[in-house]
């Protein structure tokens, strides 16, 4: 069912079992889990069908620090979210990224890789890409064709990514959602406060609001924000009636720990030709998956860097294609290139001097960044056109970033020396190790994460293993808001897969509170 929240009377109270604020990824996903359930779902979506410049606005807000994209282009308000353009890039977690790790301040997830497992085949098909798994093996069997590089696999592997269509959850789930029964989509339903009681252990309800001056409240056993990383800290941190640093903010964590994915070039990788990089390649459009290279737990623990993998493409074109930070800098602009993809971006390829016998590659790292408290959400003093306090983000980078960088690079050039395929040249920038600065092509992948970061303890954490918040018993987050550390990968896969996780935990509490358990 699906009712446009300007429609209705004014001050109108809306009720249901559960309460999902956003739909975009994770709000769509926890939505369709409950369809067809005994249970009423209330999915609150700020924006309507379409992009609508009024409620793009609302995202609009200060960065400082580390050269980021403008706020307002980082993430599209309406109904399907930033799936609207996002690139589909999909991968899993590893076995590292949930560890305490010594030498990352602040790492160590309350959960293991083994606790999202089970989720994953059924995130993969929301984002289309369900009937294969993420082992090289099982793409090797696949493709006998592909061939891996032949590396010390200890060292040196290839991790596999699936490349969702991709997948716009706003045009491939609106049906399913405004035709199920028990799902009550309202659009242009923007929340601005949540009301505690008194106490601030329970949400009594929350209160939305929209350009046509309507406010309405609404209520429900339980409360999951969906509405992305910075939007939900923003909106923790504005709800601050009953509590005056912010609601689940009684030791300072909301906002706290915002991570992105370094997404940066970094060197040259020169093969002997003839080298077979098909399972590498980057066909954007035609492939459906592909390997990158990774560095091996052991290294990662040897050289005490962050996770991450390269990927490569060929240096002829690579050289000249602008990085996205540097054409992503007017609002406007950004959300015009963002919207029509990025392919309009590369330029005519370059003349290289490539010696005769080799290939030329660049290499190009994503990388984790480690949790820092100091990259954070925090609230401005200026107020959107509904009255909400403009988010402002602070992100900064720091030595173990750029050390890891370069060290990630170096293993793969001592791997790809050793075994005679070629070498690699390490771009400038990264060489000097006591250099705090970071070219003006630095950027992030635009994934947001960490800014309600989970833990079993409330002292260090925002939220507990199951996402629900410190402290407040109907209280959740879904989303990568949760995540403690980034990983290498890009976050959506995951954040789905924690949301479906959230989904269960949820219908299991309804039950159990059903029979009085
Ligand atoms: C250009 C680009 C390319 C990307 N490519 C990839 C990729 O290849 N792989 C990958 O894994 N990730 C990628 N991402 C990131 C990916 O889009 C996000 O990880 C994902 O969309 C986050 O899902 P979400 O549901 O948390 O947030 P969103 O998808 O942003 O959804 C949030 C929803 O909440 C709504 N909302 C916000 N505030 C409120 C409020 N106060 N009240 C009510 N509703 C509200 C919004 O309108 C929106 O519908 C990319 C992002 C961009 C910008």
């Amino acid at each position: 069912m699906h009712i446009d929240s300007r429609q209705l009377e004014n001050n109108s109270l809306i009720e249901g079992d559960i309460c999902i604020v956003g739909a975009g990824a994770a709000g769509i996903s926890m939505a369709m889990e409950w369809i067809g359930t005994q249970h009423k779902v209330v999915l609150l979506e700020g924006g309507g069908f379409q992009y609508d410049e009024e409620m793009q606005e609302l995202y609009a807000g200060k960065a400082t620090g580390q050269n980021y994209f403008p706020l307002k282009s980082i993430r599209l308000h309406y109904f399907g979210g930033t799936t609207g353009h996002w690139a589909g890039w999909c991968a899993s977690f590893d076995p590292i990224d949930f560890k305490k790790r010594d030498w990352i301040p602040q790492s160590g997830w309350p959960i293991t890789l083994d606790d999202i497992n089970p989720f994953y085949p059924r995130a993969q098909k929301y984002v289309e890409i369900d009937k294969d798994d993420f082992t090289l093996a099982h793409w090797l069997q696949k493709d006998p064709s592909l061939k891996p590089f032949p590396l010390d696999e200890n060292k040196v592997w290839s991790k596999m990514w699936q490349i969702s269509p991709p997948t716009r959850f706003g045009t491939t789930y609106k049906d399913q959602i405004i035709n199920a029964k028990n799902v009550h989509l309202y659009t242009y339903a923007n929340v601005v406060d949540i009301t505690a009681n008194e106490h601030v252990s329970e949400i009594k309800e929350v209160t939305v609001k929209n350009h046509a001056g309507k406010q309405h409240r609404v209520r429900a056993k339980h409360f999951i924000l969906a509405c992305c990383s910075v939007q939900t800290a923003r909106l923790l941190l504005a709800s601050n009636k009953q509590a005056k640093k912010g609601l689940g903010n009684d030791h300072d964590h909301v906002g706290r720990n915002f991570m992105e994915h370094l997404e940066i070039k970094t060197g040259s990788l020169w093969l002997a030709d003839p080298a077979d990089v098909k399972l590498y390649e980057m066909d954007f459009g035609k492939t459906k998956a592909r390997a990158e290279l990774a560095i091996g737990e052991k290294m990662q623990e040897k050289y005490k860097i962050l996770n991450g993998t390269s990927s490569f493409s060929p240096l002829e074109i690579a050289a000249d294609r602008p990085a996205f930070i540097e054409i992503w800098q007017n609002e406007e602009d950004a959300l015009a290139k963002s919207l029509d993809k990025f392919e309009s971006t590369k330029k005519n390829p370059t003349q290289l001097k490539i010696p005769k016998g080799f290939k030329a590659y660049e290499l190009f790292t994503r990388m984790e960044q480690a949790p820092n408290p100091n990259s954070r959400i925090t609230l401005d003093n200026e107020k959107d056109a509904l009255g909400m306090p403009r988010a402002s983000l602070h992100w900064e980078l720091t030595m173990l970033e750029k050390n890891s960088l370069r060290d990630i690079n170096k293993i793969i050039g001592h791997e790809v020396g050793r075994v005679s395929m070629g070498r690699v040249k390490i771009y400038d920038y990264l060489l000097d190790g006591k250099d705090e600065s970071w070219p003006s092509f630095t950027g992030g992948g635009w994934h947001h994460m960490g800014t309600t970061r989970m833990s079993d303890d409330p002292k260090s954490g925002v939220t507990d293993l199951n996402c629900k918040v410190h402290g407040i018993a109907n209280l959740h987050i879904a989303g990568a808001a949760n995540f403690v550390t980034a990983g290498a990968v890009n976050p959506t896969l995951t954040l789905i897969a924690l949301t479906i996780r959230l989904s269960d935990e949820l219908k299991k509490k309804l039950a159990s509170s059903k029979s009085g358990a």
